[in-house]
């Protein structure tokens, strides 16, 4: 019997590019199991959803396209068929909760984290906030929302450089693959990141520099998770920025991570409860610094739908684990279908 797998892709987000490059590998991953028939679903950056023909299109150039000037957001007469959803979609109006909340009303089973842990996991303030409760060591941080920025900069100012110091990082609270973050060394340059970052999200968090190794880790599951093999990254660049995430050569992954055992059975162990402190399901991808010098780990953050393109580290972590691309993809749909609770 074949399952139709609804595959959207593109989405209203800053990581619409890093989506289309994701979804082609997953449609090449699903492609392998004759049970699968893959449907693709294009998000227009403008919102607007496109029909399987014309997703199709996109998906194989690769490329982001307005193709229906309609403006209109209405759902393709194809999505009626779909048995399945797959969300490969980064960033907001897609990871975050937002077309979750969507395809738990059409009462179809679907990839990857509900409506609260994608919301959750988005949002670097509530996901700290829910990892300080769960025990987990993090960097210290400061939470601040346009409004209060504008109503006193000064003040503001004052209170980051006190609590925080430099260098530190300004980021927009809900957004991924470092679109919109600065890492800042003096006042001006923070005054001037917190614009930036208040272009993408009216809310931003501003956290203390560390400097630290950077480490991630894979989770998959619904209610019993495991966590995969450690892996690293290392570059050269100045921090993890977007142009060193997406330019070939410019990271490393080291998979595994060459870590004292301790040292990767803490971070295993992290990232199932912070898995667990977002009421995770699915998959999640885990990123940890570890500061070598005084041998302790803080997490940094979840990501609830992770880069997925056969080069990306969730993948590539499972492969090492033992799961390979397109059996992931298989054991993320049988999750989805497991979770599946029709609506009564
Ligand atoms: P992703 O693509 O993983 O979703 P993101 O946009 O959510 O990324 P972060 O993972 O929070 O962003 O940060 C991006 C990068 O910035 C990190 O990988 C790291 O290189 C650097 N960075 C962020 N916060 C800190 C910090 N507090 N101290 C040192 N480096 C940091
Ligand atoms: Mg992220
Ligand atoms: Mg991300
Ligand atoms: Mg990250």
């Amino acid at each position: 019997q074949t399952l139709k797998i609804g595959l959207l892709f593109g989405g209203q987000s800053g990581e619409h590019e890093v989506s289309l490059v994701s979804a082609k590998s997953i449609a090449q991953g699903l492609g392998q199991n004759p049970r699968n028939q893959v449907m693709p679903f294009y998000i227009q950056k403008d919102g607007v959803w496109c029909d399987p023909e014309r997703s199709l299109n996109v998906l194989e150039a690769g490329k982001p396209e307005q193709i229906d000037n309609s403006g209109q957001f209405k759902l393709p007469a194809a999505a009626n068929e779909v048995d399945v959803w797959f969300p490969a979609l980064h960033g907001p109006n897609g990871e975050d909760g937002t077309v979750q909340g969507m395809l738990q009303l059409m009462q179809k089973p679907y990839v990857g984290n509900g409506v609260l842990a994608s919301a959750v996991g988005m949002d670097k303030v509530l996901m700290k906030a829910l990892f300080a409760q769960a025990g987990l060591a993090q960097v210290k941080y400061v939470a601040l929302s346009r409004w209060q920025w504008q109503q006193e900069p000064e003040e503001w100012y004052e209170h980051i450089e006190t609590t925080l110091g430099y260098p530190c990082f300004v980021k927009p609270a809900n957004l991924g693959s470092s679109v919109g973050i600065s890492k800042v060394r003096d006042r001006s340059q923070l005054e001037a990141a917190i614009h930036s970052a208040t272009s993408y999200d009216p809310r931003v968090i501003i956290e203390q520099g560390v400097t630290a190794r950077e480490i991630e880790c894979a989770v998959l599951g619904n209610e019993q998770p495991k966590a995969s093999i450690v892996g690293e990254i290392t570059y050269n660049s100045d921090f993890y920025d977007y142009e060193t995430k997406y330019t070939p050569g410019m990271a490393d992954l080291h998979i595994p991570a060459q870590l004292p055992e301790t040292v990767t059975q803490a971070v295993q162990d992290m990232a199932i409860a912070a898995f667990e402190a977002v009421a995770g399901s699915g998959l999640g991808r885990v990123d940890f610094f570890y500061v070598e010098a005084s041998s302790m780990v803080l997490i940094n953050e979840i990501n609830t739908l992770p880069g997925f393109t056969s080069t990306s580290m969730y993948p590539k972590l499972w492969e090492a684990s033992g799961i390979s691309f397109h059996d992931l993809c298989d054991r993320l749909v049988d999750l989805a279908l497991e979770r599946h609770k029709p609506i009564v």
